[in-house]
Order: C-alpha cells, then sequence, then structure tokens
C-alpha cells in the first residue's frame, strides 16, 4: 500500500472513528442550514474506500465504487447510511433536480487541490506522480493554496453576490450560490473555467466545468486526513490556520496528543 505524505497531525480515519464521528459528532442540523436556500431533493453519495483501503469487511466489493444515497426519509435516514457504510470521503450532487428526476441546474463551484500547487520542495503535479505520491502534500502547500483561495473568492465575489468557502480537509472549495449560476450552461462554465485558470488559479476543471457534479459535504468527515468538512466566512480564511482550528478537528483527534 502506498502511503501518502501529510502534514504533522493528519491521518487516515479508522472505522471507529468514522463510526464515532457520524453517531456523535455529525452536525445535520448544520447540514441543513448548508441546503437551507435550496429546494429540491439533494442526493448524497459515498466513497466507502477508495484511497484508504479501509472499509467493513461486507462492503469489500463496493469499497472503490462511488454509492449514491437519494432513497432517504430524513437528514437523520441519511447518517443512518453513512454510518451503515462507514465512509472515508461523503459527497453530495451538484445537479438540482425537479420531482421527476430531470436535471434543472447545477450549483457552480471551483475547487483548489494542494496536489496541483507547484511545490518549492516537493516539485510539480507531475513530478509528485511519479513518485506515486499525486495525493500527498504539505503544510506549505496548504499554505499556497490557501491564499489562491482567498485571491479565488475575491475574483468571485466581484463577479457573484453569494460565494462561500469551504475548507475541505486538503483544500478548499468555492461555491456560488447565485440563481443565475445554476442555470449556466455547459459552455458557460467551460468559459469560465478556462478565465479562471488563465488568471492563475490551479483549479480542476472537471469540478467547474460540471463533469463531476459531487462535492465534499460541508460538516462531513474527511476520513484521509482526519478532519471536518468546515464552511468558512470568507472574511476569516486569510487568518485561518487549515491544520491547528480546533473547529476541524474530530473528538477522537482531541483525544490524542501528537
Ligand atoms: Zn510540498
Amino acid at each position: 500500500m502506498v502511503q501518502y505524505f501529510l502534514p504533522t497531525g493528519m491521518r487516515y480515519s479508522i472505522l471507529e472513528e468514522r463510526k464515532s464521528f457520524y453517531t456523535d459528532e455529525f452536525n445535520l442540523e448544520k447540514v441543513a442550514q448548508w441546503f437551507g436556500s435550496l429546494s429540491g431533493k439533494v442526493k448524497f453519495a459515498v466513497i466507502i474506500g477508495r484511497h484508504t483501503k479501509i472499509y467493513p469487511k461486507k462492503y469489500e466489493e463496493d469499497a472503490t465504487t462511488t454509492i449514491i444515497v437519494d432513497e432517504y426519509s430524513s437528514l437523520g435516514d441519511v447518517r443512518q447510511q453513512i454510518i451503515e457504510f462507514l465512509p472515508e470521503a461523503v459527497y453530495y450532487d451538484r445537479n438540482v433536480y425537479d420531482p421527476d428526476d430531470r436535471i434543472t441546474g447545477q450549483e457552480l463551484a471551483f475547487d483548489l487541490d494542494p496536489e496541483n500547487i507547484t511545490c518549492p520542495v516537493h516539485g510539480t503535479l507531475a513530478e509528485k506522480m511519479k513518485r506515486r505520491q499525486g495525493l500527498s502534500f504539505c503544510e506549505l502547500e496548504l499554505e499556497m493554496v490557501k491564499q489562491e483561495a482567498v485571491s479565488l473568492c475575491d475574483f468571485l465575489s466581484s463577479r457573484f453576490s453569494e460565494v462561500r468557502t469551504v475548507y475541505s480537509g486538503r483544500g478548499f472549495h468555492l461555491h456560488v450560490l447565485d440563481h443565475e449560476a445554476y442555470r449556466f450552461s455547459k459552455q458557460e462554465r467551460q468559459n469560465l473555467a478556462a478565465i479562471v485558470k488563465k488568471e492563475g488559479f490551479h483549479i480542476d476543471e472537471w469540478v467547474t466545468s460540471g463533469e463531476m457534479r459531487l462535492i465534499r459535504l460541508p460538516y462531513s468527515l474527511n476520513g484521509l486526513v482526519s478532519r471536518i468538512v468546515l464552511p468558512l466566512k470568507n472574511e476569516e480564511l486569510e487568518r485561518f490556520d487549515p491544520i491547528h482550528d480546533e473547529r476541524t478537528l474530530p473528538v477522537f483527534l482531541k483525544q490524542v496528543t501528537f
């Protein structure tokens, strides 16, 4: 198994930790608030053990697949299904569906990941991939990607009225919740992604263009780094400490010293 290098204190979560997090800590009220302005049913998705190779034995065959969770009665029911799978990652589908399951729009989002940053120590993504360290990242890369998030937030805020920033546990996501952005065509999304890349931002174009429609669920556990996915106030982003901020630490990490 390839072990990735991560900043100090970050590590995979084991099954018991995922279970205690989703049983005792996962904040459904805050999840509900996140989707507050959205009408229509949200589809969720889980990946049990694609990167960590940590999964309940009975789900061995499904460990690397993306499992859609779209049949549920309440968020409490979603929580129960998550506790059943004990996934390394939980996502939601940015597509908006009408009651007949037709897509009526898609939330516009931007994904900034630290591995895409060229690091003075670890080099380019290609160099990291060559060492099979494509998912590794260091504190310097995390700081650099945070600065990109600050700039991208400014850039987007000059064009849209409702931009939200989320710390994903590895990098940062910027969500645009303006109604007009939900209705953008694929071409408009691709054009915007190209503009943003040209401005020098290391975004994942698949996310912005919409081909990758899943995005990490705020307040879920990122099981690759044992951090809680945390929405931030845009004005606090600059001084946010992604490695030590208490709000991102699950209880199981607070109980040990490192
Ligand atoms: Zn580095």
